[in-house]
């Protein structure tokens, strides 16, 4: 048995076999080989288990995200039939007497050049797939499982870091458990655990051997404790412990149809942050009062071009119509910093946190910004849509933006396309948006707090970075006197608020935001019916938690 530690950022006790999850980026060696016919049949058997593992893919996509961004698969194994594609690989094996890795390599970036000098873009974008599918061939080669959409079974990612256009190629049904060697509390792999219900752990004194790859592992996410090939007395009190955590949940279930309210009477919302349609489940499972975030970036994240207006409106019309007329607030693309999508070809910057991103790229890319809310307001026809805005820091932003809807409004009444009027509200994320909050709060509907943003912003934290996690405090007193003070401008207003960051969900915390007067907690699905049952047991009227941290 061999044991490591991490810390836990989910809690939880999984059992699966690991998965090493490395980044494709490996060196590729030349090498003389003296059976050019043996290293072909390597070849020829690596495309052919290739081309399975695409057509695979294949299938989940047209499920998970439908025929359009599941084509990109099939395109995929037509490139590795491609008869110059093969025939260039097999010619160098057998004139170069170089090996399989070699040749599939060096045609992967002679076709990629060719691909990328041509004029027409469709065809320049094709250099980005050559180099994808002999990736994966050259995985297959090298036994680099990082493919782990193929493997029948419970899985253990164990990884350096996941970004978050990894994680969204992840088989999310078979994994069980998150294990990174980096990785901090506020990244977007760590709210994927708690979306998922799994635990998780960063920061893990574990390294990527290929020698772990397909063991039986144990994560402890109450102690950060990762077990490989653990002996019989863990796996007893691992499976002993899980049965505990499961009881305790199912405890929960009992608060499902009963209302957030404390024991003095004051009521608050439980929505839920979901990344897409496929959490919608969880969310209405936990009894989610509605969706308080719906990170629509993700839809970008999960395909190869920019979601067209149709894609976009069917996703935002399947939420709404599940939630049945539950409030659905959709926030609008919220691109850069951790989040880079190649296809927006974005210049690389010093300082992505501080950059082009969220609302400021949706201001400059107006066409794509447009592209958006038409399918949002087209979507609000199916149910209760809000619709809200990233990365604000000024009054002129919000007032641009309330233009630009104008424009999609008038057009849409012009074509006859019905729709709905939205309520439209601010994230609240930068120290600016809350010094002014009493302005913002004349232009909105609704603020909602982004508490990971608005933490690292204001304590000069990159959410980020590993080495500054501890010092990451969202109950710095900064940070609280922040929230006290955008609650008091919503309201003074007439407006409401809540917190969709991760601090929603501190139990720690729950009184102090029900004394500031927040009407909507929006928390991961999973941690939804754990803080019904501590806003059931808060009593104001005994103010226990006295604002003594500010
Ligand atoms: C936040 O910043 O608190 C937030 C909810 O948005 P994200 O985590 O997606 O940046
Ligand atoms: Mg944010």
């Amino acid at each position: 048995m061999k044991v490591f530690n991490g810390t836990a950022v989910f809690s939880g006790v999984a059992f699966g076999k690991v998965s090493i999850y490395k980044r494709n980026e490996q060196l590729i060696k030349r090498e003389h080989i003296k059976d050019a016919a043996e290293e072909i049949k390597r070849f020829e058997v690596a495309k052919q288990s290739a081309i399975e593992q695409l057509k695979d893919l294949y299938e989940k996509a047209l499920i998970e995200v439908g025929e359009a961004h599941a084509q990109i698969f099939e395109v995929h194994q037509m490139m590795l039939d491609d008869l110059d594609y093969i025939e260039s690989i097999i010619g160098m094996i057998e004139d170069q007497k170089v090996n399989a890795e070699f040749a599939v390599a060096s045609t992967a970036d002679t076709f990629a050049n060719l691909f990328e000098a041509m004029d027409d873009a469709y065809m320049k974008e094709r250099a980005a797939d050559i180099k994808d599918v002999s990736e994966r061939v050259l995985n297959v080669l090298s036994g680099n499982s990082s493919d782990t959409g193929t493997a029948d079974m419970d899985t253990i990612i164990v990884a350096d870091d996941l970004a978050p256009s990894e994680t969204v190629q992840l088989d999310k049904e078979k994994v069980k458990a998150f294990v990174t060697i980096h990785g901090s509390s506020q990244s977007h792999t760590a709210i994927l655990a708690r979306t998922m219900n799994i635990p998780a752990l960063i920061n893990t004194n574990i390294e990527l051997l290929e020698e772990y790859d397909g063991k039986e592992a144990v994560v402890d996410g109450f102690t950060g404790t990762v077990y490989i090939e653990p002996d019989e007395m863990t796996v007893r009190n691992m499976r002993e412990k899980q049965e505990k955590h499961v009881a305790a949940k199912s405890l929960l279930l009992k608060l499902k149809g009963k209302e957030s309210i404390t024991l003095d009477g004051q009521k608050i919302h439980l929505y839920a942050n979901i990344g897409g349609v496929e959490d919608v489940p969880k969310a209405v499972q936990n009894d989610a009062e509605g969706i308080g975030l719906f990170r629509s970036e993700f839809l970008y994240l999960n395909a190869d071009d920019y979601p067209t207006e149709d894609e976009q409106f069917m996703a935002y019309k399947e939420v709404a119509e599940k939630m049945r007329g539950k409030k659905v607030i959709i926030r609008t693309c919220d691109i850069g910093a951790d989040k880079q999508i190649e296809y927006f070809n974005m210049e690389k910057e010093e300082n992505p946190a501080l950059g082009y991103r969220a609302i400021r790229i949706c201001l400059d890319r107006k066409e794509m910004f447009k592209t958006q809310l038409r399918a949002l307001y087209r979507a609000s026809m199916f149910g209760k849509v809000s619709i809200m805005f990233p990365m604000i820091i000024s009054v002129e932003e919000v007032r641009k933006i309330k233009e630009i809807i104008a424009e999609v409004m008038e057009e849409l009444s012009a074509e006859k396309t019905p729709y709905r009027e939205c309520e439209l509200g601010i994230m609240i994320e930068t120290p600016a948006a809350v010094m002014i909050s009493d302005q913002l709060a004349q232009e909105v509907d609704f603020f909602s707090v982004g508490t990971n943003d608005l933490t690292q912003y204001t304590l000069a934290i990159d959410r980020q970075n590993q080495k500054l996690d501890t010092s990451y405090d969202p109950h710095h007193p900064a940070i609280l006197r922040m929230l006290k003070l955008v609650a008091d401008n919503a309201h003074q207003a007439g407006i409401w608020c809540g917190i969709c960051g991760e601090l929603g969900a501190d139990l720690a915390l729950t009184e102090t935001f029900l004394q500031y007067g927040y009407d909507e907690l929006s928390v991961s699905p999973s941690m939804l019916l754990a803080l019904r049952d501590k806003v059931r047991k808060t009593d104001l009227s005994k103010r226990t938690n006295e604002e003594s941290a500010l």
